[in-house]
């Protein structure tokens, strides 16, 4: 059975408490780094391990952790990015509910590799008991010297604070994520500066995702090259898989990288119910272009998706059997980018509420002749021309749906 490093040791009936936790051998990777290791020997392993970030854009973790300035006088945040904002994807949610201390380990490990002492985790709003435990779990951490003024007795100190969003997508982005955390309304900042250089507060920041951080501990606990060797060169590690749809076992799956999608689909999650065909699959969350059936004889990792015209993404893989019409995934999707918008700039702002429109009135039986080639053209013109990622991401999919599946929303 392939090894399963983040999810082996969870408990079904709910969060592992400290003591279970600790009597699992939880907290050994941060006591140990914090006792033999110096913090550039902890930055070193992770980035040897290839580890990539899991939140969607797949930077790799310990890259990201050298951008920090070490000319900075500081201080230096990290903000943990919980914001699973993503439809598709639920695997944050299934570590906060399981496991907060594995997430806590991480931001110990992580804050000591990059010289944090305080970390903020921001989380989805609509996650109110997610948001409970890591409250709970934060607080018998500091009530046993496992967080506060001296981390496990080590001298180095860190203060973790929960802070809960108000339920915008955008805030997932990491530098809404700063503004809404800074107070204000949560929209994209320019890049550069990048946050590593001008973060939170306008300091040095590292942001990563729940998942990326709850590897760190099986990361420095068993080496680079074992992780390494659990995925792919250049991708290293196991991968929370979120599956949803036409199956017959939708849930959190935690898989080697490069597992193929047909397997994802057809092995782990069950496969479709009885009399069923598959349509197409949405391997990375809404986000990701859509594949074909054909199409899903591909390896679960950045490259070889990427290489099929897709991505990974947040890997929130969405089935769509034959019972379902293209028309309602177009209409979902549309509804979703044009609400979720924050409006700050035009090619996005506009086009997403120009497709939503021509969705809205094909729905209603008044289409026109082109219409499709509106949204093309519409979709097209948002690709690569907006401040923030947002825009690629509602074009994407808008994109490889009429592109893929004209006949049917022509009908
Ligand atoms: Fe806002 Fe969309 Fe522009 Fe991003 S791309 S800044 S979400 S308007």
């Amino acid at each position: 059975m392939a090894e399963r490093p983040l999810t082996s040791t969870f408990d079904p009936a709910g969060p592992r408490s400290l003591e279970a936790y600790v009597r699992g051998g939880g907290y050994a990777a941060a006591r140990r780094a914090l006792a033999e290791m110096t913090p550039a020997a902890v930055a070193g392993e992770v980035k040897a391990a290839e580890l990539r970030g899991r939140g969607g854009a797949g930077f790799p973790a310990g890259v990201k952790w050298s951008f920090i300035p070490r000319t900075d006088p500081g201080p230096f945040y990290l903000c943990v990015n919980a914001d699973e904002g993503e439809p598709g994807t639920f695997k944050d949610r299934h570590i906060l509910a399981h496991d907060p201390h594995l997430l806590l380990e991480g931001i110990i490990l992580c804050a000591y590799a990059v010289g944090v002492h305080t970390a903020y985790i921001y989380i989805r709003g609509e996650y109110e008991e997610p948001a409970r435990r890591l409250e709970k779990a934060i607080a018998e951490a500091a009530g046993a010297g496992v967080l506060g003024a001296s981390v496990l007795g080590s001298g180095f100190s860190l203060d973790v604070i929960v802070h809960r969003g108000a339920g915008a997508y955008i805030c997932g982005e990491e530098t809404a994520l700063l503004e809404s955390l800074e107070g204000f309304r949560g929209k994209p900042r320019l890049k550069p500066p990048f946050p590593a250089a001008v973060g939170l507060f306008g300091k040095p920041t590292v942001i990563n995702n729940v998942e990326t951080l709850a590897h760190l501990p099986a990361v420095i606990r068993n080496g680079a090259s074992w992780f390494l060797g659990l995925g792919k060169p250049k991708d290293g590690g196991t991968r929370l898989v979120s599956v949803s749809g036409s199956v017959v076992r939708p849930g959190v799956y935690e898989l080697p990288i490069g597992t193929p999608l047909r397997d994802v689909v057809f092995v782990h999650a069950g496969g479709l119910a009885p009399g069923r065909t598959l349509k197409a699959v949405i391997p990375g969350g809404m986000s990701s272009a859509v594949l074909g059936p054909g199409e899903i004889d591909v390896p679960m990792d950045s490259a070889s998706l990427a290489a099929a015209g897709s991505m990974i993404g947040s890997a929130g893989v969405i089935v769509i059997d034959d019972a379902v019409s293209m028309k309602t995934v177009l209409d979902r999707i549309s509804r979703f980018y044009a609400h979720e918008s924050c409006g700050q700039c035009t090619p996005c702002r506009v086009g997403t509420s120009w497709i939503r429109r021509i969705v809205l009135r094909r729905g209603a039986g008044e289409g026109r002749a082109g219409d499709l080639d509106r949204i093309v053209r519409l979709a097209g013109a948002m690709k690569g021309r907006t401040l923030c990622p947002f825009g690629d991401a509602a074009a994407v999919p808008i994109l490889a749906l009429v592109t893929k599946f004209r006949a049917e929303l022509e009908q």
